[in-house]
């Protein structure tokens, strides 16, 4: 059923504890971990608790958590204290993606260059 946890997908592991992350905020909807690979000296991670494969596909089945999770970034942007910031969601593996439960990243603490690449 949409929305609920794959046995097979890392960060639905993440939200049931079972990988460790750096969390750095938690709400009843939504995880903020720190990325393990960081591309810049801020780089979190904003995950919903619920599985949806990328953001297109979370706003059309829960409109309301999609907003959640671009609130949860600015607040992360703000508990960083990112005066400028980046969101980032990769769709599809052509343009990076690589796990495929939706995440926003957040990227910010140093100059990032338009358009990226
Ligand atoms: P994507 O490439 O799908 O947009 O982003 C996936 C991100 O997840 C990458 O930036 C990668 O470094 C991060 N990542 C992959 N595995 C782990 C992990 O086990 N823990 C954490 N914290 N981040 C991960």
């Amino acid at each position: 059923m949409a929305g609920e946890p794959q046995a097979d997908c890392l960060f639905c592991k993440i939200v049931a504890g079972e990988v460790p992350a750096t969390v750095v905020r938690r709400t009843e909807t939504t995880v903020a971990f720190r990325d393990i690979n960081p591309q810049a000296p801020t780089h979190v991670l904003v995950i919903p608790k619920a599985h949806y494969p990328n953001a297109a596909s979370l706003a059309a089945a829960e409109p309301l958590l999609a907003a959640d999770l671009l609130r949860e970034a600015g607040e992360v942007a703000a508990q960083e204290k990112a005066e400028a910031y980046r969101i980032v969601l990769n769709t599809g593996s052509g343009a990076g993606q690589t796990v495929f439960h939706v995440h926003a990243h957040i990227l910010a603490g140093r100059g990032l260059e338009w358009p990226p690449g």
